[in-house]
């Protein structure tokens, strides 16, 4: 198992922009895991997540993501960061930068269209009162298929500041 250390500790907060970055690829036997930060917040300027806010995301972008048609790519986790400045997703297969994000945007504009928040009832979820509206969580949506296609355009994720 061949491995880029992961860098996300070593990444300056203080300068961090709201973006889509690549912390970590591993290589698990012939198969590639990008690591993927959704950045959403500016650390220590922007407010964070409440936890309502990423918990509805979740849902939303989970379900979203994982409806992609896309024989390339598997989405293996999605989640909040700790820090509540963003998300974490894990995408395995061999693909393109420019093709991990056409696969974003695609999964946001599915999760953006969703009628209602998905499994928003006691049986699928653990904490389900908590959880917002499609309509609180729109505008988040909007941001990321943003950050998206700017990968799209530009071929690259964005890079972390020096
Ligand atoms: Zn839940």
């Amino acid at each position: 198992m061949r491995s880029i250390p992961s860098i996300s500790f070593d990444v300056n907060h203080l300068t961090l922009l709201p973006g889509l970055y690549v912390p970590a690829v591993d290589e698990v036997g012939a198969t590639s895991v990008k690591t993927i930060d959704i950045r959403l917040c500016r650390p220590y300027a922007d407010p964070v997540l409440t936890g309502e806010i990423a918990h509805t995301l979740e849902h939303v972008l989970a379900t979203g993501l994982r409806r992609v048609d896309s024989g390339k790519i598997k989405v293996l986790y999605f989640g909040p960061m700790g820090c509540m400045t963003g998300f974490y997703l894990l995408l395995a297969g061999n693909f393109s930068d420019r093709e991990a994000g056409s696969f974003i945007a695609e999964g946001t504009k599915i999760a953006a269209a969703l009628p209602d928040v998905p499994a928003k009832n006691r049986r699928q979820c653990g904490n389900c009162e908590t959880l917002r509206t499609m309509a609180d969580v729109r505008p988040m949506l909007d941001r990321i298929l943003k950050m998206a296609e700017k990968v799209v355009g530009s071929g690259t994720f964005d890079r972390y500041p020096d």
